[in-house]
């Protein structure tokens, strides 16, 4: 069955990881789908790294004329929207007491003003027709962590940010938000030696890290009609990650 039909998507941050393995699920679900990334090199790949892709937009998502130019593109090729995916993120670790202020800005510009400027121009285009929005959060936004003050906080704001478009924007557009867990893409293995990750593994319930497909296949599902109830609402997928909470644990 191929759920996507008839849709067209903007996946943000598609050229690596999660947004990638989203981009692919979404073409094999019969989606046309336009990947919004800044990373020149990557998108130059794009073809390969996402067969049947329709657009590739090279965009910073923290730039409003650039954010613009890409979305008149899509104006102009597919004349609407009807899926938006805000995945495009970065995570800059760093002791509270030591972060830079331009760590800090920069960590909100791109997770959390991003969201806000790509989001802002899908839903001018869904309004009066219908249409999804799907936020990439992180189980991050939900719990504290030490030493990704400015992440969890960005995370936690595209929560908030998810929450009150919903009921802004309802019953035309539903917006919601996925939390991974850990999950094994290039972010993860620029920012964890390969013993760091298979720490993490360990500590996860499943044993394991997440792939960027088991993300995908949960985003295919919002972006469906199957989940057509569904607003408001983040979905952890985390292998059972954030399930417990005691310290004996
Ligand atoms: P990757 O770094 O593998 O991919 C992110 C992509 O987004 C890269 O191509 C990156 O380009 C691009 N990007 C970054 N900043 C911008 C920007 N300002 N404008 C446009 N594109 C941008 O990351 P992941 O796939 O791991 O993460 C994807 C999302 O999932 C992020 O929002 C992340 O926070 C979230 N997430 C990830 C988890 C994980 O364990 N991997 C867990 C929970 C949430 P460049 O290479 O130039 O930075």
């Amino acid at each position: 069955m191929k759920r996507l039909a008839e849709h067209r998507a903007i996946v943000t941050g598609g050229a690596s990881g999660i947004g990638a393995a989203i981009a692919r699920r979404f073409v094999a679900e019969g989606a046309r789908v336009a990947v919004m990334d800044r990373d020149k090199e990557a998108m130059a790949l794009i073809d390969d790294r996402v067969p049947g892709v329709d657009l590739a937009l090279v965009a910073d998502v923290t730039e409003p004329a650039a954010v613009d130019e890409a979305f008149e593109e899509l104006d102009r090729r597919w004349g609407g929207l009807d899926v938006a995916v805000n995945n495009a993120g970065i995570s800059v670790p760093g002791a509270f007491a030591d972060l830079p202020l331009a760590d800090w800005e920069r960590v909100l510009r791109v997770n959390l003003t991003g969201v806000f400027l790509v989001a802002q121009r899908a839903v001018r285009r869904m309004r009066g027709r219908g249409g999804v929005v799907i936020n990439i959060a992180s189980v991050s936004g939900m719990v504290g962590m030490p030493n990704y003050s400015a992440y969890n906080v960005s995370k936690a704001g595209v929560i908030e940010l998810t929450r009150t478009l919903a009921l802004e924007l309802a019953p035309e557009i539903r917006v919601n938000a996925i939390c991974p867990g850990y999950v094994l893409t290039p972010m993860q293995e620029a920012e964890y030696s390969p013993a760091a990750l298979a720490e993490c593994a360990r500590k996860v319930p499943l044993g394991r890290l997440g792939r960027p497909a088991e993300i995908a296949a949960l985003a295919a599902y919002l972006a469906s009609d199957e989940a057509e109830f569904a607003t408001g609402q983040t979905f952890v997928i985390d292998g059972g990650e954030t399930a417990g909470g005691l310290a004996s644990a």
